[in-house]
């Protein structure tokens, strides 16, 4: 095990009702709230006309920002930015998912520099500080509740980038699992396939002693494996849809990731897809991340038949290593199709118009992944596995 500094200070309130405290919880950072949302489902399931209550009662001055977009954009974010000077704002309220998460992020880290959002995602400027960040989730998949990255799109050029600091970590999250029993089924399957994406980008790992955070991955994706089609089936049953949410959260608050190195290839790879052709990227995971494991798993058969057989229940074959490896490969992608996602660009109408620019673009900035190293030619090579 690699040496290592876990430090997650995010306050989860976890349960029914639990969005109540809100007006306590932001009260907590001071009276001047940007409140941030995103098109329209939490006006629709009354969370909206809730959290506006509970803010009121603490006498919150509140200025909304609605109309996030999946794949937020930076024009909203400089919005933001603007409305943050104007307003003097103490703490950010994002109600939502990953999307509104992540633009509440962005606009606090803007809110502290001078030039334009944009730059902390070019790598021209380096984060140094964040606004508070308040949660309420309404759809568990992204794990940006707890995570220190936010991920936003800029139409102009179409790329899609990550930034990441301690300081974007949310100071608390609200986890009412009632609150997800709106979501559309498809909605339901991204997150699934986006917060199992996220243990598959820590579990590919070189690092060789780490048999309590693979066992800590592999339970996590059990539970996913095994509640999912219990909330597709069953929208209401508020104990597959909390496990779902705390596993969501779990996925990508760090603690699985501890003492050893990462991968995020597919993310990356990914991110160049939605980037372009705007897909939930949940489903664009489920698409890159079975073709990322076809591509990679030689690197490392051993990894991939332990993961096969401790994850999917795969007998190993100690005469076909190899055998046993692809097999649960096969799984992964056989779940995804069973939860509704697609598996192939194809089925989304995708083809290789753009494979050559989004694997450019995947890599300006250097080689992909911690497992294998990944050029613009694996890229491409991955894209066309997708196909
Ligand atoms: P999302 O984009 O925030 O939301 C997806 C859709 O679900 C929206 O249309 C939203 O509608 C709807 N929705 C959300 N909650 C709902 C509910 N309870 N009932 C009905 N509809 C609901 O989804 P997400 O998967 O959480 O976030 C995706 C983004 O996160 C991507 O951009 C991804 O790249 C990023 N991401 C970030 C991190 C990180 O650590 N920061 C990690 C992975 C991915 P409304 O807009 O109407 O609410
Ligand atoms: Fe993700």
């Amino acid at each position: 095990m690699e040496n290592f500094v876990f430090q997650n200070g995010t306050k989860i309130l976890f349960g029914k009702d639990e969005e109540h405290q809100t007006g306590i919880e932001t009260a907590a950072y001071g009276k001047n709230v940007l409140l941030h949302f995103g098109g329209g489902s939490i006006k629709k399931s009354g969370l909206y006309d809730t959290v506006v209550a509970s803010l009121k009662e603490q006498d919150a001055n509140i200025v909304e920002l609605g109309g996030v977009k999946p794949n937020p954009s930076i024009d909203l974010v400089r919005e933001g930015v603007s409305l943050c000077r104007e307003h003097n704002i103490d703490i950010i309220l994002a109600v939502g998912g990953g999307s509104v998460i992540d633009s509440a992020k962005a606009i606090g880290i803007g809110a502290y520099h001078d030039g334009d959002a944009w730059d902390f995602f070019t790598g021209d400027a380096q984060v140094t500080d964040c606004l508070p960040i308040g949660v309420v989730l309404t759809i568990p998949a992204a794990g940006s509740e707890t995570s220190g990255g936010s991920v936003i799109t800029n139409e102009e050029g179409e790329y899609k980038r990550a930034v990441g600091h301690g300081t974007m970590r949310p100071a608390f999250a609200i986890l009412n699992p009632v609150l997800t029993y709106t979501l559309p089924a498809y909605q339901t399957a991204c997150g699934i396939t986006d917060m199992s994406s996220h243990i598959f980008e820590r579990y590919f790992t070189n690092e060789k002693n780490v048999d309590l955070t693979d066992r800590l991955c592999e339970a996590t994706l059990k539970t996913i494996i095994q509640q999912a089609p219990l909330v597709l089936e069953d929208p209401e049953n508020y104990a597959a849809r909390a496990e779902i949410m705390w596993a969501g959260t779990i996925a990508h608050n760090d603690s699985l990731g501890v003492g050893r190195s990462e991968d995020w290839a597919s993310h990356d790879i990914e991110h160049e897809v939605s980037g372009i052709y705007d897909i939930a990227h949940g489903a664009g995971l489920a698409i890159i991340f079975p073709a990322w494991m076809k591509y990679v798993y030689k690197h490392d058969v051993n990894r991939f038949a332990q993961f096969a057989n401790r994850v999917w229940d795969v007998e190993i074959d100690l005469n076909d290593l190899e055998k046993t490896a692809l097999e649960g490969i096969r799984k992964t992608e056989e779940f995804f199709s069973s939860i509704g996602m697609p598996v192939r660009l194809s089925e989304i109408d995708i083809d290789e118009k753009h494979f050559e620019e989004m694997a450019k673009k995947a890599t300006d900035r250097g080689p992909l992944g911690g497992f294998v190293k990944l050029q613009d030619e694996d890229v491409k090579e991955i894209y066309q596995l997708a196909k």
